[in-house]
């Protein structure tokens, strides 16, 4: 089992896409990543089981 997944993130203030890796250890949570194109922040809420992301959403925190 993998938990640390690939996801792609929709940052919420340039609109651009990258990969990041996800935790899924800890189950559902929410962190704060940097956007690799503009740096701004992004509240990434993951929803997850360890080993698979059920759904994720990017917003700004
Ligand atoms: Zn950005």
């Amino acid at each position: 089992m993998h938990l640390i997944q690939e996801a792609f993130i929709d940052c919420p203030w340039c609109g651009e896409s990258f990969s990041t890796q996800i935790d899924t250890s800890p189950g559902d949570h929410e962190h704060i990543e940097d956007c690799t194109v503009c740096c701004s922040p992004i509240l990434v809420s993951v929803e997850c089981t360890p080993g698979e992301i059920l759904s994720f959403d990017c917003s700004r925190p």
